[in-house]
């Protein structure tokens, strides 16, 4: 067992992979100012393992050693409540919410897990390389991500079961006595500085005959030989920290991933050929990373609470009752996420592997309730914070000799001076208002699927039979038609 330094892991992304940013091919990918602060935040993670006052949140000692806590599979409640505490302490140590990290990724392996006897039933061939893959990530305090998202192309043409050589898809183009080689592209948060992802077959129709060369799920290493990580640009990069502290700090580098005929070895395959295997990974994939992620959501909700009582309390405003109300409808969104997150423990369901999984209906619809009324949530903090957020002048305009004296007059409030004021408004115009703040309310309302596939999961981890029960006996009707075919 040997868990990770930051200065290990960022040598570790030195390993010849090829990425592409700002026009330009670049080498030492953690020495690059668009790439460079997410990095580091990683490394700090890494860091904090090793730290004494952090030491018996971030690492659990196994029977095969001491590894990252946020690797370590739920096998009880008090696993579940150290994971929370693992990833709160984490984000409050790094100042800001990142979500692809490592931790919320790694629970799709699990899902994995938790499917072998089934995945054992289809096809036995490759349920040893779970088992395998998920005792190498801890040990060697991998750094692993996930690809779901192909760029699909034209859907008609696939669900009309037309897949062929012009699908987008990725697929298997060869195989041999080394393993598969596969061909395609995936959307991937955080690719080009994570060490590997579990590469899987996206939403789709996982029924039809057609879909068969698409139906395999593998580990690939992210510096692999025909892999290109085609990265989107920094929303951080040449801006003012003091103006975009989130945006210069957290910005998480989504790449597209092409996969130029690149070789999978055997005992990476973790299942292949196999729709069934597909409909079955596609079902539970989310099962333990939505808790991680919803405790994200947790903190960005505290987020937008702070900002928005923070300027209230600066401009006086939280003595008038119509604004209490309006912050109270913050702390409410705040609490209903807690209270899904503290009760998915509580009610902590055993799972087909053997581990205990967040109660399922209970996390899914707290993750609905938490990104549907994410925007709304969003605007009542803007309008909290008021016009200021958009109007303010820059951090270096305000500094110059001959206007600082009026900066400080009309910034200056209430036992606040003009250099805090600014602070709080250039903070909340990046959660809220910056070009990275609208990147990650889309990433919010696309990561772990688009919404309708989180209404799916809800839907099918919701036990209907009490409803229809009740209110059968109610209305008297105990007739065999009235049974809901689902
Ligand atoms: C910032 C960001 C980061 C991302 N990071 C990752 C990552 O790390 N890994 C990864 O794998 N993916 C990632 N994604 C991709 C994300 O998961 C996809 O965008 C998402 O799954 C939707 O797929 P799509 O974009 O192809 O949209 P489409 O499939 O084209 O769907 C667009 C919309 O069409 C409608 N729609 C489509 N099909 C149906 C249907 N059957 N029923 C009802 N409505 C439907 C929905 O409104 C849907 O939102 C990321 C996306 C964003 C924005």
């Amino acid at each position: 067992m040997a868990l990770m330094t930051g200065q290990e892991y960022m040598e570790s992304l030195n390993d010849g992979r090829e990425v592409y940013i700002d026009g330009e091919k670049i080498q030492n990918i953690a020495e690059h100012p668009s790439l460079r602060p997410i990095i580091e935040a990683k490394a700090r993670m890494y860091d904090m393992n090793h730290e004494e006052k952090y030491k018996n949140i971030c690492t659990v000692d196994t029977s095969d050693g001491t590894i990252c806590r946020g690797y370590k599979m739920p096998e009880t409640k008090a696993d579940l409540k150290a994971i929370r505490k693992y990833v709160e302490t984490v984000l409050d140590d790094l100042g800001g919410v990142v979500y692809r990290v490592g931790d919320e990724t790694i629970g799709e392996m699990w899902s994995l897990y938790d499917a072998q006897e089934s995945l054992n039933e289809i096809d036995p061939t490759y349920t040893e390389n779970i088992k395998n893959h998920i005792e190498r990530i801890s040990r060697l305090d991998l750094f692993h991500v996930s690809a779901n998202t192909d760029p699909k192309g034209d859907r008609s043409k696939l669900f009309a079961g037309k897949a062929g050589s012009d699908t987008n898809l990725l697929h298997v183009v060869e195989e041999n006595d080394r393993g598969i080689v596969v061909s395609g592209a995936k959307f991937e948060t955080a690719a080009a500085y994570a060490h590997q992802a579990f590469v899987k077959p996206t939403i789709s129709n996982w029924t039809d005959e057609s879909m068969l060369p698409y139906a395999s799920g593998f580990i690939c290493d992210m510096g692999s030989p025909g892999l290109k990580h085609i990265c989107r640009t920094s929303h951080g990069r040449n801006q003012n920290p003091i103006d975009y502290p989130i945006s210069t700090q957290f910005d998480e580098i989504d790449t597209l991933l092409i996969f130029d005929k690149v070789l999978i070895p055997w005992e990476n395959v973790l299942f292949h050929n196999n729709l069934k295997s597909v409909q079955f990974i596609r079902k539970t994939v989310h099962r333990y990373s939505a808790f991680n992620y919803v405790i994200r959501l947790l903190r960005r909700a505290d987020l937008l609470l702070g900002t928005a009582v923070l300027n209230a309390e600066q401009t006086g405003l939280t003595k008038i009752p119509a604004v209490q109300e309006k912050i109270t409808k913050l702390i409410c969104y705040r609490e209903s996420i807690n209270a899904h997150l503290t009760a998915a423990v509580s009610e902590a369901e055993e799972s087909s592997g053997g581990l205990l999984m967040p109660n399922q209906s209970l996390l899914y619809t707290g993750r609905i309730q938490a990104i549907s009324n994410f925007n709304d949530m969003l605007h009542l903090t803007r309008e909290l914070v008021g016009g200021q957020l958009a109007v303010t002048p820059d951090s270096m305009t305000i500094q110059h000799p001959e206007v600082k004296e009026y900066i400080d007059k009309y910034y200056s409030l209430a036992g606040w001076d003009a250099e805090d004021r600014t602070k709080l408004l250039f903070f909340a115009r990046d959660l809220l208002n910056s070009s990275r703040g609208g990147h990650q309310t889309t990433f919010e309302l696309f990561a772990q699927g688009p919404p309708f596939t989180q209404y799916q999961a809800a839907f099918n981890n919701f036990d209907l039979e009490p409803s229809r029960q009740m209110v059968r006996k109610a209305a008297n009707i105990f007739s065999e038609k009235a049974e809901l075919q689902v």
